[in-house]
């Protein structure tokens, strides 16, 4: 990697986040000479990264114009795999979703079969003006994900899907640079991509749906751990003793008792024993359509005012929160967002969550702390795919591979190792 595109990166990286959108801007925040970032911003417009719009309000002298990037010229497929859904989208550069789908789909179903049903959704949603300018491709699945290798491994769900190669067939496929990580991550970095400047730089974000999962940004980054496992908070044990055995085949896992199919085991068992009017009827009407009783009839219960399902989403919020205090006391975050099925309850799950967190916590984490649900229409998910696919192919690494053709077409993603620190500093670019 040259200098020179270690620092048009930087210059990128900063007009991105809106960190500094003017060419004095650039020299302030970067202490490169006016020379230096002229060439830069130069080279940015000429390959059609950059362009100029109006002049930025005066400050004596001669006035500059403001930068930005040119959003259209490139876009990314940002998609999510849950338990049982599968959401896409197509976004320009800034992060801004041009066209998403969400569908009904289970992920049990296998890789391939998953695959398939990923390019079919996302055909629809790739208009051939619109193909002709994809650039990269992010996929989140519900389980440990090797980064570096783009691979699911050993997960606790999702059988057949170990050691499958998603990213490697999803640069055949696409033949442009691809990504795959957990979902968690994706949805921690879309919520903060969105709402870096009130949410702070290092936050956590809980994915509580069928399962649970957790992503944490640290310092505006990522933080995936040695092996890609940080995060798995939905298997943590919260009871040693217990008889409930986790889907992970464990016993007494966080999941066990407050994921979204132990909510479901527990309303089924609840109908089934009289203890409530509201999911007895519900079951009952499930069962003569031959569907199961699903967390969004808990959430219905909650609605209704049914006690038990209000019990429910009480207790996963105070199990949840439970596990949450020890992660406040350790990472001292400044936001902890809620996303997933459950949080969609809310005030019903968020507050035994915090309650029991600024219960256990120590003030100097708790005092300024923020929890609350992510308001971002579900769609941190992809947004965080489509975030994470824009940082990288702005990366110094990979931009070096790609820029002299115009495009990424035709360029593999990075691999190797993650943790080692960037060349620079980098304010990792968030949507805007
Ligand atoms: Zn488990």
């Amino acid at each position: 990697m040259t200098d020179h595109t270690r620092t048009l990166s930087l210059v990128l990286s900063l007009i991105r986040s809106g960190t500094a959108v003017t060419r004095p801007d650039l020299g302030r925040q970067t202490g490169l000479g006016r020379t230096i970032i002229t060439q830069r911003v130069d080279h940015a417009i000429r390959v059609g990264l950059v362009a100029e719009g109006e002049p930025a309000p005066s400050t004596g002298g001669r006035p500059s114009r403001i930068l930005r990037i040119d959003s259209g010229r490139g876009v990314v497929l940002g998609a999510v795999f849950g338990a049982t859904h599968l959401h896409a989208a197509v976004t320009d550069l800034d992060g801004t979703v041009l066209a998403e789908r969400r569908v009904a789909w289970d992920i049990e179903s296998g890789p391939e079969a998953s695959l398939a049903t990923l390019v079919d959704v996302a055909g629809q949603l790739l208009s051939p003006e619109l193909r002709e300018r994809l650039w990269g491709v992010c996929v989140g699945v519900p389980g440990p994900v090797d980064f570096a290798r783009g691979m699911p491994v050993r997960p606790p769900i999702m059988a057949g899907w170990h050691g499958f190669p998603l990213r490697d067939r999803l640069e055949a496929h696409y033949d442009v640079p691809a990504w795959v990580d957990n979902d968690a991550n994706l949805m921690a970095l879309g919520a903060w991509s969105r709402t870096r400047a009130a949410a702070g730089d290092n936050i956590l974000l809980v994915k509580a749906s069928t399962g649970i999962g957790l992503g944490l940004m640290s310092r505006g980054r990522l933080h995936r751990g040695a092996r890609g496992a940080a995060g798995d908070l939905g298997h943590t044990i919260v009871a040693e003793e217990s008889r409930h055995r986790c889907r992970c085949g464990k016993f007494g896992c966080l999941e066990a008792f407050a994921g979204g199919w132990a909510l479901t085991r527990d309303a089924r068992a609840a109908a089934l024993e009289g203890r409530s009017p509201f999911l007895a009827e519900r079951l009952e009407r499930l069962e003569r359509r031959g569907a199961p009783l699903a967390v969004t009839d808990v959430l219905d219960g909650c609605l209704a005012g049914d006690r038990v399902s209000t019990e429910l989403v009480t207790r996963a919020g105070e199990l949840v929160g439970g596990q949450l205090a020890t992660l406040v006391s350790v990472f001292n975050p400044s936001t902890v967002y809620l996303a997933g099925v459950l949080a969609q309850a809310g005030d019903v799950f968020r507050d035994p969550v915090a309650e029991v967190v600024a219960r256990r916590s120590l003030p100097l984490a708790t005092d300024e702390l923020v929890i609350d649900r992510v308001d971002l229409d579900r769609a941190e998910g992809v947004v965080g795919a489509a975030t994470l696919a824009i940082d990288e192919l702005l990366h110094p690494d990979l931009l070096d591979q790609w820029l002299r053709h115009g495009n990424p077409r035709g360029i593999r993603a990075r691999t190797g190792d993650f943790t080692e620190p960037l060349p620079l500093d980098l304010p990792l670019a968030g949507a805007r």
